[in-house]
C-alpha cells in the first residue's frame, strides 16, 4: 500500500543526533516503502530559523520526487519578519509547507505573531504542521484556537495529542474543519478512540522518522494495521488524506 510519512525531520546536531546524509535517508525511506515524506527541520527550531530553511532546501533538491519540504519561522522575530521568511521559503526555496514547535520554540498560541503567520501560510498554498500534545503551549485545543482564527489555513497536529491529550486532539479535530492530525504518538487505545470519533478523511500517518530511531517505518505501519481493521480507512490514513490535504491546501491559495 502506498504510504505517506507526514512527519519526518532532517538530523541536526542539537539534540545530540548524527548528522546523515539526505541521500542515506532518502534510500532508507525508499527501501521502507515510503512514496513520500513531509520533511522538517531540527535545528532550525531551535535557532539559525533562516540558515536551516536554506540547510533543508538545499538538502532535497533534486530529490522533491520524495521530500516534500517544509519551513519554519520563528515568531519570536514578530508578524511581519516571520511572514518575510515564510515568503522567501514559499517563493525562492519552493517549500511546501511550514512546520512550528511551540515547545521548542517557546512561543505561546496567543503571541501576537501566530495568526498573522497562520493566515499568510494559507493565502500562500502552505499547511501547517504542529508539534502538539506537550503543554503549557502546544496543546491541541490552543491550537485548534489559532486554527478557528485561520479557517482558511489546512492545520496538522503532528501527533494527534501525543497520549495524553488525545481527546483534546479530537474535539479539535470535530470542532474545526481545517484541523487534522497524524497519528505519530498515540497508543493502540488512544488510536482506536481517535479512530472512532474523528473525522476519518482527516487521519494522517507519520513517524517522526529520519534520524531519531531505527525500524520506526515498519513499527508504526504494524501499529496502525493492528489498531485499524477497515481496508477502505487504512488507504485514506496511510496516503489518500495527505494527497487530499495539499490539493487543498493548494487550492485555498489566494496567492502563488
Ligand atoms: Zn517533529
Amino acid at each position: 500500500m502506498k504510504l505517506i510519512d507526514t512527519h519526518t525531520h532532517l538530523p541536526g546536531t542539537l539534540f545530540g543526533e548524527s548528522p546523515r546524509p539526505v541521500e542515506d535517508i532518502h534510500r532508507q525511506f525508499e527501501a521502507e516503502g515510503i512514496h513520500q515524506a513531509w520533511f522538517f527541520t531540527t535545528d532550525g527550531l531551535i535557532r539559525d530559523t533562516a540558515r536551516n530553511n536554506d540547510i533543508l532546501a538545499q538538502a532535497v533538491r533534486g530529490r522533491t520526487d520524495m521530500f516534500v519540504p517544509f519551513c519554519t519561522v520563528d515568531p519570536h522575530t514578530g508578524a511581519d519578519a516571520a511572514i518575510r521568511e515564510l515568503e522567501r521559503c514559499a517563493r525562492t526555496l519552493s517549500m511546501r509547507g511550514l512546520k512550528l514547535h511551540p515547545w521548542l520554540q517557546a512561543f505561546s498560541l496567543t503571541h501576537l505573531s501566530v495568526v498573522p503567520i497562520l493566515k499568510r501560510a494559507g493565502e500562500l498554498g502552505l499547511p501547517v504542521l504542529f508539534h502538539d500534545g506537550s503543554p503549557p503551549y502546544s496543546t491541541p485545543l490552543q491550537i485548534a484556537w489559532a486554527a478557528e482564527q485561520a479557517p482558511g489555513t489546512q492545520i496538522v497536529l503532528g501527533h494527534a495529542g501525543l497520549d495524553d491529550l488525545t481527546d483534546e486532539a479530537i474535539r479539535a479535530c470535530v470542532r474545526n474543519p481545517n484541523v487534522w492530525m497524524t497519528l505519530c504518538g498515540p497508543s493502540c487505545g488512544a488510536i482506536d478512540e481517535i479512530v472512532r470519533r474523528a473525522p476519518p478523511e482527516r487521519l494522517l500517518f507519520g513517524t517522526d522518522g529520519g534520524g531519531f530511531f531505527q525500524n520506526l517505518t515498519a513499527w508504526y505501519v504494524a501499529k496502525i494495521r493492528a489498531c485499524v481493521s477497515s481496508r477502505r480507512l487504512l488507504e485514506m490514513i496511510f496516503h489518500e488524506n495527505a494527497e487530499r490535504l495539499l490539493e487543498v491546501a493548494r487550492e485555498g491559495a489566494r496567492e502563488k
